[in-house]
């Protein structure tokens, strides 16, 4: 157990909406990690659709160690592929006429039968009569006939293919059988790792959840898991999947391809509502700074994406080719920061909540509680003393306006909160007076000032997870 360094930054000015940086062959060093971690991110996606599992041997002691060295927790996130479905390999370009008849075949090999080769036995999952699109949806076909193992479609536009490009299947149902082989593979390796969160591609409904989270414990892991939102079935299923998962991710790339672009913006604020409602971690992601993979600047509009993520209250934003690939991967982390920091000390508005329905209702009342008096008392901050991370979450679901310390005994909790909207976390040992000795300690570093008023909740019994019970006032 490491005990968290302090910090310099006054109170006020932490940022409360979380930065989720990718890591990858732009910022692959152990200067890069500890860079992003400095400038903001607070977690970091491990993103295994790509690198190896010598990769990640190298890169998880480098976030750990940085973690250390900084004084910050950060979450590790493992990103599963799920069944991303992909062309096979074949030569050059594949140029397609609109009204074209297609053949698929699973490892098929085109110089020799014209078949289009793909990764996955897509015949075992389509039906006649469904869409399939091509290449980030460029490409769209109608499936005609699945017959002998092969898939036969009609191009209903023009484009072309590129090896390696993926498919989506937006009216596939995969019955279930969403964890691939080397989902498994990655799974097991991973419940051997020092990992906070697992998220899963492609989900569809709430068993699947379940079913990573049946895996995961058989394994030994105590890594939460995140529903990556970015299917039309997981949309028809939202609700469900929300109750079931421990954090939900906006996948805005596959999503707009399997529904709409249009729709996007809507089922963000739909899925931002309903991780506020059930206290989940809510992230949004893809392109929020894309254009700075290639510029120093973000667009106007980029700018302004971010900071829709903030006032519509999202627990955490992420950052994919634009840390992982991108020449401004530093740079990327720093304007998050500086947009998250703006909006939210300039917001015009509080982020608007629903109703919380959790439950656990006694820890449902207990957060409204401290978050009424430590709003009547136009407390400096909230601290809640928290052994398994949820009454700091509950705490935090309801976008109190001002922070939250999460005071907890153990790394991998105070790890998991890093995600979480507003969330501050101190690792200290249990003890009766643990979050009084935080609030002693903080004020002796002078993130804390004489004057301050500070709401507790805590427990009788230190280090006994859903006992909090005991909710206190102090001016220091
Ligand atoms: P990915 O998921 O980057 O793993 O594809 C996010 C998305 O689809 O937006
Ligand atoms: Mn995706």
């Amino acid at each position: 157990m490491a005990t968290t360094k302090s910090t310099k930054l006054p109170i006020k000015k932490y940022k409360k909406t979380k930065i989720l940086a990718t890591l990858g062959p732009a910022t692959d060093t152990y200067e890069g990690v500890k860079t992003m971690i400095e400038n903001g991110a607070n977690a970091i996606r491990l993103n295994f659709s790509h690198g190896t599992n010598e990769d990640r041997d190298r890169q998880i002691p480098w976030i750990r160690k940085a973690q250390k060295e900084i004084g910050k927790p950060v979450a590790i996130v493992q990103d599963l592929q799920g069944p991303k479905i992909r062309l096979g390999d074949f030569d050059g370009i594949i140029n397609v006429a609109r009204g074209q008849n297609l053949v698929f075949g699973y490892k098929a090999d085109y110089d020799s039968t014209g078949v289009i080769p793909t990764q996955y036995d897509l015949a075992k999952k389509v039906k006649r009569g469904e869409e399939m699109y091509i290449y980030d949806g460029k490409l769209k076909t109608i499936i005609t006939a699945v017959k002998d193992g092969k898939v036969y479609a009609t191009a209903e536009n023009s484009g072309i293919m590129i090896k390696r490009k993926g498919i989506n299947l937006p009216d596939t149902d995969f019955g279930g059988d969403i964890i691939t082989a080397k989902d498994k593979a990655d799974i097991a390796y991973g419940s051997t790792k020092d990992l906070d969160y697992v998220a899963l591609s492609f989900i569809q409904t709430a068993d699947d959840i379940k079913k990573l989270k049946r895996m995961l414990s058989n394994l030994g892991s105590d890594a939460l898991v995140i529903a990556k939102i970015e299917t039309k079935k997981a949309i028809e299923n939202l609700e469900e999947i929300i109750k079931e998962t421990d954090a939900v991710m906006v996948a805005r790339g596959d999503l707009a391809t399997e529904t709409s672009p249009e729709s996007v913006p809507i089922i963000q604020r739909q899925i931002i509502e309903l991780g506020m409602k059930y206290a989940k971690p809510t992230i949004v992601a893809t392109q929020m700074l894309a254009s700075m993979t290639e510029a120093p600047e973000p667009t106007r509009a980029e700018v302004s994406d971010v900071a829709t993520a903030v006032l519509l209250g999202a627990d955490a934003i992420m950052l994919s080719d634009e840390t992982a690939m991108g020449r401004y991967p530093l740079e990327s982390v720093d304007v998050m920061k500086k947009v998250i920091n703006y909006t939210q000390n300039h917001a015009l508005h509080p982020i608007s909540v629903i109703n919380m329905e959790i439950e656990d209702n006694k820890s449902r009342a207990i957060s409204h509680a401290v978050i009424e008096l430590a709003q009547q008392m136009e407390a400096t901050a909230i601290v809640a003393e928290t052994k398994s991370g949820a009454t700091a979450l509950h705490v935090a679901a309801a976008r109190p306006n001002m922070p939250v310390l999460a005071v907890t005994s153990t790394d991998r909790v105070a790890q998991q909160l890093a995600l979480v909207y507003g969330v501050k976390s101190f690792v200290r040992p249990d003890d009766k007076f643990q979050a009084t000795k935080l609030t002693n300690w903080l004020q002796k570093s002078k993130v804390l000032n004489k004057g301050d008023v500070i709401v507790t909740a805590s427990g009788q019994y230190p280090g006994v997870a859903g006992v909090t019970d005991t909710i206190k006032v102090r001016v220091l």
